[in-house]
């Protein structure tokens, strides 16, 4: 066993440490007011492999591992958890969905343009009335002569409006529950299909979420992507490796919000003394560090297992749970330590702490993780 990391690890988080705080630390605030995904960020992200970070060289991907994927994430994270988020939705769903799931055709034809960051991949399994339980979806694809036609919508779908490249779920046998929904993917812009509305939120606003919409959208057959009916057995697959995404995020994030802590303890004066001298401060500080370091083993381990080829759905569960709950505290903390600058837009704080909600919801929320991880347990 060996805990540390390489010396090309150090360096790829040196230099997307530097990247974040030279390219996007100075515009964080004005992209999080207007609701606004930088689109000029992409082909700077391409340029450093982020863009297909774990894909093969052959599609233009960086061929990079699981742990230096998180190491990615988690240093974009603790800049902006909105960028991030939209990096791993990127490279953790869509096009992870079709690197693993795609024929040869597809992959030929939609990897290069999402790892060359010449466009944004969406993913779309939610649905209005199905979050949690996903499976229950109604959006339909049917068959008609050689085409695949698809009817209904998704909700709160990641580049649902600013998104080139999508993949959905949906219903293909309406009697064979879960075992009867397909994937297919398909360029934004094919005809009946549109986003719809693009949602205001309380975090991660740089980050575009929306609906998106379907009417009698036609697919040419060649859009099925994976075999038809395991378009759901292979999106347990696709969310074991996108939930160590969802860690690394909340392990950056929770890193950015207890440095900015930290500095501002040390800064702040309150009774002729700085406030880290106090021992109330001191242990916020020492025990969000100690939580991350937690969370940070976690998520690597399941990395590593994810890179071993080794099934890690417990794992990548526990490390999603664990690291999204210590970094709400994290970020929690981080306010409190500020006080009232903590409530106001001139610090980092309370971005960190609107941001932070999303991790305990998105991909799978804490309630649905601990139902996971309870039934690898008992082996149900
Ligand atoms: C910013 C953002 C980006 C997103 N991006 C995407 C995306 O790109 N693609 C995509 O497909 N989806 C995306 N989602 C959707 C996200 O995955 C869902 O919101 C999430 O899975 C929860 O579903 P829901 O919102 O319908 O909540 P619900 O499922 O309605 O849950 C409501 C509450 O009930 C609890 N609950 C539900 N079932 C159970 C149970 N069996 N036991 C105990 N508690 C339970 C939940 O834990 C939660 O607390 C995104 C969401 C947001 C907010």
């Amino acid at each position: 066993m060996d805990f540390r990391p390489t010396e090309e690890q150090e360096l790829l988080r040196r230099t997307v440490r530097e990247f974040a705080e030279t390219e996007m630390r100075p515009h964080v605030m004005e992209w999080d007011e207007a609701q606004h995904f930088p689109m000029d960020l992409l082909p700077k992200l391409a340029a450093l492999g982020l863009m297909g970070i774990q894909f093969d060289e052959s599609v233009g991907g960086s061929g990079m591992s699981a742990v230096d994927y998180c190491i990615c994430i988690e240093e974009l994270a603790r800049v902006c958890p909105a960028i991030a988020l939209s990096i791993a939705a990127h490279n953790g769903l869509c096009t992870s969905h079709i690197a693993m799931f795609g024929n040869e055709a597809q992959k030929r034809k939609y990897l290069p343009r999402l790892t060359a960051g010449e466009v944004l991949g969406a993913w779309g399994l939610t649905e209005a009335s199905a979050g949690s339980d996903a499976a229950a979806m109604r959006t339909t694809a049917t068959k008609q002569g050689s085409c695949w036609v698809l009817n209904g919508s998704k909700q709160f779908i990641t580049h649902g409006t600013i998104g080139g490249i999508m993949v959905a779920m949906a219903v293909t046998d309406k009697t064979k529950g879960n075992r009867g929904i397909s994937a297919f993917v398909m360029e934004h812009g094919t005809p009946g299909m549109s986003a719809g509305k693009k949602e205001n939120k309380l975090g991660m606003r740089a980050s575009d979420t929306s609906e998106v919409l379907y009417q009698d959208c036609r697919l040419p057959a060649d859009a099925l992507l994976g075999e038809e009916g395991q378009g759901f057995i292979n999106t347990l697959q696709v969310l074991d490796a996108g939930r160590i995404g969802i860690a690394a995020l909340s392990v950056g994030l929770a890193q950015g919000a207890y440095e900015a802590a930290r500095a501002y303890a040390k800064e702040r004066r309150q009774f002729g003394q700085p406030i880290a001298a106090f021992q109330a401060i001191q242990w916020k500080l020492a025990d969000n560090a100690t939580r991350i370091e937690a969370a940070r083993l976690l998520t690597y381990r399941a990395a590593f297992l994810k890179d071993r080829g080794i099934r890690m759905t417990r794992e990548s569960a526990m490390a999603k749970l664990f690291s999204s709950e210590i970094a709400v505290k994290a970020a929690d903390d981080c306010v409190q330590i500020h006080g009232g600058y903590g409530f106001v837009k001139d610090y980092p704080a309370e971005k960190y702490f609107r941001d932070v909600k999303l991790l305990t919801i998105g991909e799978g929320t804490s309630e649905i993780q601990r139902l996971v991880i309870a039934r690898q347990l008992l082996g149900q």
